[in-house]
């Protein structure tokens, strides 16, 4: 591994020619450089916290540009617009953006709304005719991650999920390690995920926009974790609610949730999901010939962690530019990524989603 200063002027210098055909296991050489490669036109839906965190990102981004916006706040498209230079005419509500299928210098939409809209939104996108990246998770239900899934593949254009982990390059040197044999037969996997949350107005809060709590938002992280760390899909969970404070967490929004995950190998994964402890972000997978773990494992970064043979030492990256360079070669390319981001992956931690909330309910183990 080179150090950070070689692997930063890599991805500035251009060495082109050579196609760029995806993940191989190499870090370095899969992040190298991108000049006279397509660019990636994305308008984003959703002007929020993380609609702007990933404009902000897109800003460094070699393969990738915001060229449109679709908001239901005017004040929001004009602040845009002069910020990252958004012509009036790749700019949308949410009334009629599905006209975006009469504007070629959109390629792709960032859908960056609340869980609840995601459906509605990606299978509007995709109707129009445009390739769709949706924010996990992907939909409220497997049910409704199915149909997008369906309905993109029918309208001919690539669903992908914002898994911007799946791009992390010290997740992926963890990740090559285990596929490489370093960490030897996988037994356990533990993810924490969780965060004190404020305001109890916010859709965060809201069943019908969030599609649940902490689960559907935070626990995600620990679902989608234990599959691209273990390396095998679940079989069957197990999973138990705890509430502490049911008047902020109503009915069908959950607080906090425990959950273990049985794999074909006989690997478990034990995992905590919660809306009420802070400083919960930290990832430990064990295997019989070593071990990795990493706090934050997911947050925005720095990603910090070791394993049995020392620090993780691959570069700090900006996650979302990183991600989306590497998406624009998917969806042009047809790049293969180091680990899936597509519908197929999003439906993946849906039906495990499903299968939890079901385990809570019947207090027993579900098959997934
Ligand atoms: P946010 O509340 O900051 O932004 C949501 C945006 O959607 C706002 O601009 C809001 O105006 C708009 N919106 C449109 N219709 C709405 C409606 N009916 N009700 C409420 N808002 C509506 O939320 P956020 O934190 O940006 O999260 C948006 C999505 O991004 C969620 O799916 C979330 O899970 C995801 N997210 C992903 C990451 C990540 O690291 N991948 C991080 C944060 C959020």
């Amino acid at each position: 591994m080179g150090s950070r200063r070689d692997f930063l002027k890599k991805l500035a210098v251009s060495t082109v020619s050579l196609p760029i055909l995806g993940y191989s296991g190499n870090i370095e050489n899969y992040f190298s450089t991108y000049e006279n490669a397509p660019l990636l036109r994305v308008a984003i839906m959703g002007l929020g916290n993380y609609g702007t965190r990933v404009a902000n990102a897109m800003e460094s981004c070699k393969r990738a540009k915001l060229v449109g916006v679709i908001s239901g706040t005017p004040s929001k498209i004009v602040a845009w617009q002069s910020k990252y230079g958004i012509p009036d005419k790749n700019c949308y509500n949410y009334e009629n953006f599905d006209n975006i299928k009469n504007n070629p210098d959109i390629d792709a939409v960032y859908v960056i709304t609340p869980n609840g809209l995601h459906h509605n939104h990606v299978i509007r996108v995709a109707k129009a005719g445009k390739h769709v990246i949706c924010e996990k998770p992907m939909a409220i239900n497997a049910r409704e991650g199915e149909e997008m899934v369906k309905v993109c593949k029918d309208e001919g254009v690539k669903l992908l999920v914002g898994y911007r982990m799946h791009f992390e390059p010290r997740t992926l040197e963890v990740v090559d390690m285990r596929r490489n044999g370093e960490l030897g037969k996988i037994m356990f996997f533990q993810g924490l995920s969780g965060f004190r949350i404020g305001n109890p107005n916010q859709w965060r809060l809201d069943k019908e926009l969030a599609g649940g709590g902490a689960m559907m938002d935070i626990g995600i992280y620990s679902i989608n974790g234990a599959r691209y760390m273990v390396g095998e899909e679940p079989i069957w969970v197990t999973a138990q609610e705890t509430k502490t404070d049911p008047v902020k967490f109503k009915e069908g929004v959950d607080e906090t949730i425990q959950f273990q995950m049985g794999f074909p190998n006989g690997a478990v994964a034990s995992c905590l999901s919660t809306y009420s402890m802070n400083n919960l972000d930290r990832f430990y997978l064990n295997g019989d010939k070593g071990f990795a773990e990493m706090q934050p494992s997911t947050g925005y970064g720095p990603i910090q962690g070791r394993t049995n043979k020392g620090p993780l030492t691959a570069p700090i990256v900006t996650h979302q530019t990183v991600q989306m360079d590497a998406m624009a070669g998917i969806i042009l390319n047809g790049e293969k990524p180091p680990i899936p981001v597509d519908g197929e992956e999003g439906l993946k931690d849906l039906k495990i989603i499903d299968a939890i909330y079901k385990a809570v309910k019947t207090d027993g183990s579900v098959k997934v």
